[in-house]
């Protein structure tokens, strides 16, 4: 069986790693011909007068929104046994289905084609179910959005992204829905903490995105002021150092009168900081002159109107994704916000030596969406690594001839043959190991075909 299967599959590739990923674009359009026959019975279904006097009045919701036919519900269930699905599962597929068939058929298209796979066409549908039909078209517009090769933008962008763009689009065209969304998430937010493995506990819990934007700078502070004062440990222990120490806010006053101290050239005692251990801080120290959170920085995007009715403009937080209004304005109140003005992502940048200043890694994220420019890669540019494509000095530190990597994938261009061209200002194109080749740009990847 293995044998033919090796046969069968030389026969079409050399590569196997090809042949899986050829089967892509076939499962998408097999998947596309399965919601085609589903939508056909659920029509069927629906014009089935028999069906409506069903003893007991069956009940008919248009399940894929406004402008999809309303189906008998036990159409659903004959769908949910018939493909051995759970009943939410099944009503899921049967609203993804008739809102794919209804009001987003170029994406159905697409998936047809083998060009959008099945779980992106699904995400659009999904997100988009409450948005009035005129609303879905353009979305639908702007997703399908093709470059040369034709892969419409839909399949270029990570699922991250694709959930940001859909986030953003409903919060522009439906603010209210948003705003009892949001209240929903914020009434159910809750923090555990229980016995883990010995000599540790667990955390986790949920607060709310601007609550969670400070607490990430926070922890990011603290460890820092522990490396600067030596101490060895990794960062993850000492984020995790830092959370304990906020139950103390005296202990960081400590600790922060020890940075200042250590910067003013005075802190020479010897301590093996790394067994200082909670107690040894004094936590009625007064505190110094307070410790300000470095400043979160808000960018906004503004996006033309896509309904024509509804002011454009987004906000989005570094690492977050979009806000509302509402969230933004609860940052903006909470903390020590930075407005960025618009940046002049064309504006070339050189910086003397060999370290990428910030304002240089600022723009060289900005023009990937703030992701790593790697094929695919959803990992945040903020915090990866500046990659000089020419290695310095031959080449200079600028943002032609480098970008941002996390660090995976630096290891990835430095130890596994990947390479990287910038073709022009802000499009990087990835050539494989094995000599395809990838177009990132604006937080979206293209295959090129060759
Ligand atoms: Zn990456």
């Amino acid at each position: 069986m293995e044998q033919q299967l090796e046969v069968y599959l030389s026969s079409l590739h050399d590569d196997p790693l090809e042949a899986a990923a050829s089967m892509t674009g076939s499962l998408a359009s097999m998947e596309a011909e399965q919601y085609a026959y589903l939508a056909e019975f659920l029509h069927d279904c629906a014009e089935d007068p028999a069906l409506s006097a069903f003893d007991g009045g069956e009940r008919r919701f248009a399940y894929g929104g406004a402008g999809t036919p309303a189906i008998p519900e036990f159409a659903v269930t004959q769908v949910q046994v018939q493909l051995g699905l759970s009943p939410y599962a099944a009503q899921r597929l049967v609203a993804d289905v008739m809102s794919l068939t209804h009001r987003l058929p170029g994406v159905l298209a697409a998936m047809a084609d083998g060009q959008v796979q099945a779980w992106r066409a699904r995400m659009v549908a999904t997100a988009t179910r409450d948005l009035p039909l005129a609303d879905v078209a353009r979305v639908q517009e702007v997703l399908l959005e093709g470059v040369r090769g034709g892969v419409p933008l839909v399949a270029r962008i990570t699922r991250k992204r694709l959930q940001q763009v859909l986030d953003q689009v409903e919060m522009t065209v439906l603010p209210e829905g948003v705003a009892e969304e949001i209240e929903h998430w914020l009434a159910a937010r809750d923090v555990t903490i229980r016995p883990g493995e010995r000599g540790t506990s667990v955390l986790s819990g949920t607060v709310s995105t601007a609550d969670g934007a400070r607490l990430t700078h926070r922890l990011t502070q603290v460890a820092d002021w522990w490396v600067e004062l030596g101490d060895t440990r990794t960062r993850s222990v000492l984020r995790s150092v830092a959370l304990g120490m906020l139950a103390d806010p005296g202990m960081l006053d400590n600790l922060y009168a020890r940075v200042c101290a250590h910067r003013a050239g005075q802190d020479l005692l010897d301590l093996d900081l790394s067994d200082v251990a909670p107690s040894d801080l004094d936590p009625l120290a007064p505190a110094p002159s307070g410790h300000p959170l470095p400043a979160t920085v808000l960018y906004v995007h503004h996006e033309p109107d896509t309904t024509e009715r509804k002011p454009g403009g987004c906000w989005s937080l570094d690492g977050h994704g979009a806000l509302s209004a509402d969230q933004a304005a609860e940052l903006v109140g909470h903390s020590h916000v930075t407005l960025k003005p618009v940046i002049d992502l064309a504006a070339p940048i050189q910086c003397p030596g060999y370290v990428a200043s910030p304002r240089l890694k600022e723009h060289l994220a900005l023009m990937n969406a703030g992701l790593c420019t790697f094929p695919y890669c959803d990992q945040p540019a903020t915090g990866g690594d500046y990659d000089h494509r020419q290695p310095y000095p031959r080449g200079p530190t600028t943002k032609t001839n480098g970008h941002l990597l996390c660090r995976r994938h630096h290891r990835a261009k430095t130890f596994a043959r990947w390479r990287v061209q910038s073709v022009t200002t802000g499009v990087w194109l990835w050539t494989s190991p094995t000599g395809d080749h990838y177009v990132v740009t604006a937080g979206t990847t293209t295959p090129l075909v060759p």
